[in-house]
């Protein structure tokens, strides 16, 4: 049955319990972002919460109950209820346990920054903003509940959770918040390589990912989750470039365009594409600083990175493609040079050319003109050769086999070629049967073996 939102708000006030939205849904409808979902927090046991929830008629889904979470398809959309958190990290665990609180406040209490401990009842829409939640949100400024230090120390996530927020949001850290991650930055190696890798997955595909690469910088958190990448940091380029390789490393993921069904091989792709850079600087005969063969080197380096990352092979796979193509640059004034590109692009030409542009961005000229020919030269080939492929003779060998009673042999094939040609050329449509019989019927150019007597 579906149950709305009204439903449920009525059913926990009928029943006596607190129903609170809070959390991170919260400060996006505050700032006017996001789908509109909301999280719930209750004094309701998850137990409690699941009856009521099945009472009402309600699709309900328990997977997170362990965690106090109870799923509850509302108006069509799966709305989580959570019983109040109490304060329940042991210090230095990989995964934090759960323990339930006894009011809103102590839940607000173990949020990690002010601008996700806000609540508003849900039935009333009275607010609760105990830690200046709000006035953060319109000075846009990330702030750490409390004691930053602590609060790190309880869970180095929320230090990686920072900047993703920076990352997202565009905040800026404040400051005690900041030398807070700096001084606990070291803790980031006691968590599990999944929380940081997800962690790094969504900051790399935020709108200010740059930003957020840099804050990362800034902390000391490279030489703990991304030792790999600190030779970038100081190493510096030719005139071409605006930065040393980490600043354009930065300046890179920043501009990717993050659209298309592979965002996230693009983003990685693009904080990686440099990676062989630091390994191959030599100077050259004009004294500028040369890179050659990076991209042969990136291409090695990526594959042992992205295992201890634990990303998808699937996703590593074009990560490592780009990484090792991001040097191409085809002759546009040669079909078989683009040809030559798309083929070994493996599929992913329109990623390739997405990072070419990125990587254009900090450099000191504009290639943009060549990426937009080399882009619609692509698209063409790419139609054409669809075209191509649609362009069947409308007959098979055994439709003329059956048609002319003759023997199968090379004549079939004669004359499917010249059946496909026509259609190719729009003088036949795909399919037309009728027509087709037709033509090969009537043509003196078709010649069937011993139809001629
Ligand atoms: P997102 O936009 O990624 O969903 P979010 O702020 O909603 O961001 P969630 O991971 O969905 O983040 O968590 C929901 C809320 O739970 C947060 O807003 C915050 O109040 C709280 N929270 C989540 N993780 C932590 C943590 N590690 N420490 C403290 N509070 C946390
Ligand atoms: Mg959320």
């Amino acid at each position: 049955m579906r149950v709305s939102r009204e439903q449920l708000v009525a059913a926990f006030g009928r029943a006596g319990f607190e129903l609170w939205v809070v959390g991170g849904d919260l400060r996006d409808q505050i700032l006017g972002i996001g789908g509109g979902d909301e999280d719930f927090a209750t004094n309701a046991g998850p137990d409690q919460v699941e009856a009521l929830a099945r009472a009402l008629g309600a699709n309900v889904t328990t997977v997170g109950k362990r965690f106090g979470t109870i799923g509850v398809l509302l108006d069509g959309r799966w709305t989580e209820i959570t019983t109040f958190r109490g304060d329940s990290y042991a210090g230095g665990t990989r995964w934090p346990e759960v323990t339930f609180g006894a009011s809103i406040e102590e839940d607000l209490a173990r949020r990690d920054f002010t601008i996700n401990a806000l609540a508003r009842e849900a039935g009333t829409g009275r607010e609760l903003d105990l830690y200046g939640g709000r006035a953060d949100i319109a000075a846009r400024v990330i702030r750490a509940v409390g004691e930053p230090e602590r609060r790190f120390r309880e869970d180095p996530l929320r230090i990686l959770r920072g900047l993703r927020f920076a990352a997202k949001l565009g905040f800026e850290i404040e400051p005690a918040t900041l030398a807070g991650m700096a001084a606990t930055v070291e803790l980031l190696a006691t968590l599990s390589q999944e929380r940081i890798t997800a962690e790094l997955d969504k900051l790399i595909q935020a709108p200010q990912a740059g930003r957020g690469l840099e804050l990362m910088r800034d902390v000391g958190a490279l030489p703990v989750i991304l030792p790999e990448l600190v030779p970038m940091v100081g190493c510096e380029q030719n005139h071409w470039h605006q930065f040393d390789v980490w600043g354009h490393t930065a300046a890179t993921v920043q501009a990717m365009m993050k659209e298309g069904p592979h965002v996230r091989a693009r983003c990685w792709g693009a904080l990686l594409h440099d990676l062989g850079k630091p390994a191959v600087r030599h100077v050259k005969k004009d004294g500028e600083w040369g890179f050659y063969r990076h991209d042969a080197v990136g291409y090695e380096l990526a594959g042992p990175l992205l295992d201890r990352l634990k990303l998808a092979h699937k996703d590593a796979a074009i990560i490592r493609l780009l990484v090792q193509r991001h040097m191409d640059r085809p002759n546009i004034a040669e079909r078989r040079s683009v040809r030559r590109f798309i083929a070994k692009s493996g599929g992913y030409w329109e990623d390739l050319i997405a990072l070419k542009r990125a990587d254009n961005a900090s450099h000191t000229y504009d290639d943009n003109a060549y990426h937009d020919a080399l882009e619609s030269y692509c698209r063409q080939i790419v139609a054409e050769d669809e075209a191509a492929l649609r362009a069947e003779s409308p007959l098979t060998g055994d439709d003329l086999v059956a048609m002319f009673q003759r023997e199968p042999g090379p004549w079939i094939k004669a004359i499917k070629a010249r059946l496909s040609a026509l259609v190719l050329d729009g003088e036949l449509a795909p399919g037309d049967r009728a027509n087709a019989e037709r033509i090969v019927r009537q043509s003196s150019e078709f010649r069937v073996p011993g139809s001629e007597c």
